[in-house]
């Protein structure tokens, strides 16, 4: 192994979560790294997906169509071509305002609310699927349709090609009616189907205990066409899109241990491989909970399970950022700036992943689609 490059999923924070825990393994990694901070899209806040394009050096405005069919091909949901693809939340919605952006239910509860749906909804080309915790994929299988929609879910909106950016807005906003994109025909008949679909799941759900709305996003219609990545790679990821990244860019995608400590020990074997790609979700979990103390705690665990055990390695480059800051006081991404460690030959002096310390690094200010192209600079020192 060459490279370990570890994402920590919405680690990012202010007040600094990185900088409230104790993290000794983590403080070691530093000392011996180049810091700074990166937008890994700049002026956006992102969703992880495209974040992780965007570092793994695969520019989202150029390769992103959406996180719908992203998530939904991990996560083994079949769909063909023209098929329109969407990421969806159950929640629940009080009065008109979404108190549960996203409920939490078994996968068992998700798998018989879809199996539920299908049946009563029973409109041709119309499919829920189940994918993960609350997560479900519908898809859309009719001519004519067009993925240039706008998201339902009020905390995320499009902005540029597919590209979303995550919004202030989540519980306590009204969801949003989906609207055009542009001025195509498909567009319009695939929005007025999307709401005429949340209408009646609304009714189905009326009465349902844990879920009685949907919250659709990403609309797409197609998976990214992402060249090979440079050598032999190997993905662990949480997250079903971030996986289906892994696997479009030729890398073999292996099952995460859900524990940090087997995890550690899962990358400790993956020797053979030159570069390693882990994403840890849990730290951006506690975020949107806006549960700032277990996000601390997430960060801990890490260090104390992951960390203590892969920093010992010998001779690889451990590069190690978040894919976007998420505030824990909004439960919401946002369009800060993240920490970044590389450990180098010639280390500058940063103490400690977090946002105080990295500022003063010797990498500055980097943009996302750089990160490669730093590694690489720093390796070849
Ligand atoms: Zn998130």
């Amino acid at each position: 192994m060459k490279l370990l490059f570890v994402i920590l999923d919405g680690a990012g924070d202010a007040p600094s979560a990185l900088e409230t825990a104790r993290t000794p393994h983590l403080d070691e990694i530093a000392q011996r790294s180049k810091g700074g901070m990166l937008f890994p899209i700049k002026g956006v806040a992102p969703e992880s997906d495209q974040a992780m394009m965007a570092l793994l050096g695969y520019s989202p405005y150029t390769y992103y169509t959406g996180r719908g069919p992203l998530e939904a091909y991990d996560a083994g949901v079949r769909f063909g071509e023209g098929d329109i693809v969407f990421r969806g939340n159950f929640s629940v919605i009080k009065n008109g305002i979404i108190t549960e952006p996203s409920v939490e239910i078994t996968e068992d509860v998700n798998a018989k609310l879809c199996a539920l749906l299908n049946e009563k909804l029973d409109m041709t080309g119309v499919k829920f699927q189940t994918t993960k915790g609350y997560r479900f994929a519908l898809v859309l299988s009719r001519r004519g349709l067009s993925s240039a929609v706008q998201n339902t879910h009020p905390g995320y909106a499009v902005i540029k090609n597919r590209v979303s950016t995550a919004l202030e807005e989540r519980t306590g906003a009204a969801p949003r009616i989906c609207e055009p994109l542009d001025g195509s025909l498909e567009a319009k008949k695939t929005a007025d189907l999307v709401n005429e679909i949340t209408a009646r799941v609304s009714t189905i759900l009326q009465d349902n205990p844990t879920a009685n709305y949907i919250l659709l996003r990403g609309a797409g219609d197609s998976l990214p066409e992402l060249p090979p990545a440079q050598g032999k790679w190997c993905m662990l990821a949480d997250s079903h899109a971030d996986a289906t990244i892994g696997k479009l860019a030729g890398m073999h995608v292996h099952k995460k241990p859900e524990s940090n400590a087997e995890l550690a020990k899962k990358v400790v074997s993956l020797y053979l491989y030159d570069s390693v790609c882990v994403q840890i979700k849990s730290p951006d979990k506690y975020s949107h909970r806006k549960d700032f103390q277990g996000k601390v705690k997430a960060l801990e665990e890490i260090d104390r399970d992951f960390f203590s055990v892969v920093k010992n390695i010998p001779g690889i480059t451990i590069a190690i950022t978040a894919d976007h800051a998420t505030s824990s006081a909004l439960g919401a991404h946002t369009k800060d700036s993240v920490p970044i460690c590389i450990t180098s030959k010639k280390p500058d002096g940063t103490r400690r992943l977090s946002e105080t310390a990295c500022r003063k690094g010797s990498l500055g200010e980097l943009d996302g689609s750089a990160m490669m192209e730093t590694i690489n600079k720093i390796e070849n020192e």
